[in-house]
């Protein structure tokens, strides 16, 4: 039977681990055990057919030590307390180990979007921006889009928000259109970000990726991404998820034809090419491949499917899609997991370049934006792969390490108040 995880536990457990690791006393982080806000609202919504529908929806503050909470917000039926809690968390220790000056938030609704309409959809979102603004603001809280979000919801949270406030507020929400003060290269940033990620653990781990077998769980904004990201450098992708089905050949898949089926049937199910044959769920974690990219949501690796696995590196795209469990079977197998804080943290390194163009009216270009966005990564992909090795400790725990400890710095330096 399949066990119900709690994100947040399995959050705990990797900080409570890392902080012993650090020989942290309790009292210096039992603070960010807690989220320093939460927000559940109700949201009644006029539907097409006139009936009013009442969605859930929640906004999390984690921690703003470090400086204005950031983080996502995920459209999708399991949305609940404890996922956004876990979300909210993991922005925190995401922006300290890569070192840009935000604290972490995440936020949600409950709801199917591909269930709605358009017009559905934008009051939905209306409502939700208007039922959060309190909390919300460039210098407090500032949202970017996760699952089954995308540029056209953040238009219409930065519009209400701005509508609200009575002046142009680009600078409340990141990941939107271009043409509203958008930054290049954010839709890809997250994608692009684990394909660096990848490439530098291969070379630490002198796996050829010219020659190795890809796979990726995900096809939407990370997923694809990170797929045309590897394609481009002429790696070898063999199988691709998505919630409808799972593509696999043996020979590498297309990117490019299989992205432009994606983008125009909304899924990968009924795609064809020469080689290519559909396999299930399980058969993905089984195949035999030197690569595995966990791009869909969390808890995908468990204990049931984590002995399957026959990549010997694994790279985090979606955030905690391994199991605390699964980690540890792993981990005795030798297999080397680049954790979710570290390895999808392109996105909001772009959202970052993106307030800061917004808050100075000024556009930088794509190559500025990806050279950056590269330094920074490589810089914390260094600062976690030397202290694992100083520590002989994972990934994992090394990351969190440096985060924390970035995080409880800053904790003691501002006090406690009062
Ligand atoms: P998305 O909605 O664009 O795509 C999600 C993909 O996962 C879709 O292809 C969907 O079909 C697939 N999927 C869902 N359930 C699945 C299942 N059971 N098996 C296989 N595939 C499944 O979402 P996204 O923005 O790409 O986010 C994916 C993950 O990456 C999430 O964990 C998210 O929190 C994380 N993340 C996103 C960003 C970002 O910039 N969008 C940044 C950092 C982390």
């Amino acid at each position: 039977m399949k066990k119900n995880y709690n994100p947040y536990d399995e959050m705990l457990s990797c900080v409570d681990n890392a902080a012993e690791k650090l020989g942290l006393k309790y009292d210096d982080y039992v603070a960010l055990r807690y989220p320093e806000r939460m927000l559940s609202v109700s949201l009644p919504v006029k539907m097409d057919d006139g009936t009013l529908k009442v969605f859930s929806g929640y906004r999390i503050q984690h921690s703003s030590t470090r400086g204005p909470c950031k983080g996502g917000i995920r459209f999708h039926p399991d949305v609940n307390l404890d996922e956004v809690k876990a979300l909210s968390a993991w922005m925190t220790w995401k922006c300290a180990v890569v070192n840009i000056p935000y604290g972490g938030a995440k936020g949600g609704i409950a709801v199917d979007p591909s269930k709605l309409s358009e017009g559905e959809l934008e009051r939905l979102t209306r409502r939700y921006t208007a039922a959060i603004l309190p909390i919300l603001g460039p210098d407090r809280d500032i949202p970017a889009p996760d699952v089954n979000t995308n540029p056209k919801i953040m238009g219409w949270i930065m519009d209400t928000f701005s509508v609200f406030k009575g002046y142009p507020a680009p600078e409340v929400v990141t990941g939107k259109p271009i043409e509203i003060g958008g930054s290049l290269g954010r839709g890809e940033a997250t994608g692009r970000g684990v394909s660096i990620v990848l490439d530098a653990i291969a070379f630490r781990k002198e796996l050829p990726l010219q020659k190795a077998k890809i796979a990726i769980q995900g096809f939407g904004n990370v997923g694809g991404a990170t797929a045309r990201s590897l394609y481009s450098k002429g790696y070898n992708i063999v199988a691709i998820s998505d919630v409808s089905c799972t593509l696999y050949n043996e020979d590498g898949l297309n990117i490019k034809a299989l992205s432009e089926y994606a983008s125009e049937k909304k899924t990968i199910k009924g795609y064809t090419e020469k080689g290519v044959t559909e396999i299930s769920k399980e058969d993905f974690f089984k195949l035999d491949i030197d690569v595995l990219i966990l791009a869909a949501l969390e808890n995908q690796v468990t204990a049931e499917n984590a002995n399957d696995i026959k990549a010997s590196i694994i790279v985090e795209g979606a955030n905690g899609p391994t199991t605390t469990e699964a980690d540890e079977i792993l981990n005795k197998k030798g297999v080397v997991i680049v954790p979710d804080i570290l390895s999808n943290a392109g996105g909001v390194i772009v959202s970052y370049f993106e307030w800061v163009q917004n808050l100075q009216s000024i556009f930088w270009d794509e190559h500025e934006i990806f050279s950056l966005l590269k330094k920074i990564l490589l810089k914390a992909f260094d600062d976690v792969y030397k202290l694992s090795e100083d520590k002989d400790v994972t990934l994992r725990t090394a990351a969190y390490m440096v985060a924390i400890n970035r995080v409880v710095k800053a904790t003691k330096l501002r006090g406690v108040f009062p």
